[in-house]
């Protein structure tokens, strides 16, 4: 599978769109806030002519109330640091990055305009020039010029895997990704990949970040470093195949369409992340850490609904593209009882793993 072509969340405004049902991402956003405002900081008071342009880019921005909500954060923390060092205010560049299927449409024809109200009431006459570009491609190549970024942020976007592990079909036909019956060679290549893919991505950003800049970059991940195949990440695309599995007895799935379908993605201990930066060698860490968000923070009714929805919203156009529309209102019924069954005799959570790097100068 071509993750280029067929990863996309949701786009749109509407009752499926990722903009509408990516509460929990927002609130882990806000959870890392301290993380991000402690890098940010760091790199007011090291980096040379910071107070001319700040650069921040945003990787795997997707489109919805997430996108800007990290810039809009750095632009008042840089501005209260400017008047507490009595420095000027820089000019702001804001590069919003995602795969080209990516919404763009939406942020600049709507959240974009929002943005910059906000940007006025909040700082009026002394607002700073903020320039905000789109700039669809993978991470996992050269994005912006050399030595231009200053602080870089990524949320809930790096488990993603730059392709589904070579292989992978042969090993994992009862799931859809790790899970309780992957044998460990399933397991072997999705953690290869992720080696591959995030060494690939800390090489690319260490050719753009400047010396002394930072990149804050929160995962969904485990805690457990020697259980890749752990219920505490693995479960919430498990209950997904055992509703896919559900449909495959019912007849309206084929059987062979379930076993060659892998979600690319991978989610690392913070161990692993720990490993390939320092294989890596050109960031140095500044601060490792995980957090919990209950799986019921999904949204406003803390049940199975709202986290079927916000999986939909995530997963709709993959399995759209490999099983076809058809199946898809039957096949999110399903996830939602098998969700709120489960969500009703056990507290769950997702884990998230948060780095904050330095680019050795
Ligand atoms: N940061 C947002 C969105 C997270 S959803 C938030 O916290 O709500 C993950 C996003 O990462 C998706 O929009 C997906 O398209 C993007 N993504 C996944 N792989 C990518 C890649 N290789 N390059 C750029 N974006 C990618």
């Amino acid at each position: 599978m071509e993750v280029v072509q067929v990863l996309r969340m949701n786009g749109g405004l509407g009752e499926t769109s990722y903009a509408n049902n990516s509460l929990v991402q927002r609130k882990v956003i806000s959870m890392t806030k301290p993380i991000t405002e402690e890098a940010i900081t760091q790199v007011y008071r090291s980096v040379d002519g910071i107070s001319n342009r700040f650069c921040i880019a945003e990787l795997g921005c997707s489109s919805g109330p997430n996108t800007l909500a990290v810039a809009a954060e750095l632009i008042t923390t840089v501005h209260q640091l400017s008047r507490s060092h009595g420095r000027q205010l820089p000019e702001f560049q804001i590069l919003l990055n995602d795969l080209p299927g990516n919404d763009f449409n939406s942020i600049f024809h709507s959240l974009l305009p929002q943005f910059r109200a906000q940007l006025d009431q909040q700082m009026g006459s002394k607002s700073a020039p903020c320039f905000v570009y789109g700039v669809p491609g993978s991470f996992y190549g050269r994005l912006f010029a050399a030595n231009s970024l200053h602080f870089v942020h990524s949320s809930y976007s790096l488990m993603w895997l730059s392709k589904v592990p070579e292989g992978v079909e042969k090993w994992n036909k009862e799931e859809i990704y790790i899970g309780s019956k992957s044998p460990a060679p399933a397991i072997n290549v999705y953690y290869s990949q992720f080696r591959v893919d995030f060494h690939t991505f800390l090489k690319c950003r260490s050719e753009e970040v400047v010396g002394g800049g930072a990149m804050v970059l929160t995962i969904l991940g485990r805690k457990s470093d020697n259980a890749a195949a752990s219920k505490e990440c693995c479960y919430i695309w498990e209950l997904l195949a055992l509703s896919l599995k559900e449909m495959v007895s019912e007849g309206a799935i084929d059987e062979e369409k379930l076993h060659s379908f892998n979600i690319p993605q991978y989610m690392p201990s913070p161990a692993e992340v720990r490993r390939s930066v320092e294989e890596e060698g050109s960031f140095a860490i500044s601060r490792l850490d995980t957090s919990e968000i209950r799986w019921a923070d999904c949204g406003s009714s803390c049940g199975g609904k709202d986290v079927a929805k916000c999986m939909r919203s995530v997963a709709e156009p993959m399995l759209v593209e490999h099983f076809g529309e058809t199946i898809i209102d039957e096949l999110f019924g399903k996830y939602e009882r098998s969700l709120t069954d489960c969500m009703s005799k056990e507290e769950m959570k997702f884990i998230n793993v948060t780095v904050s790097l330095i680019r050795r100068g």
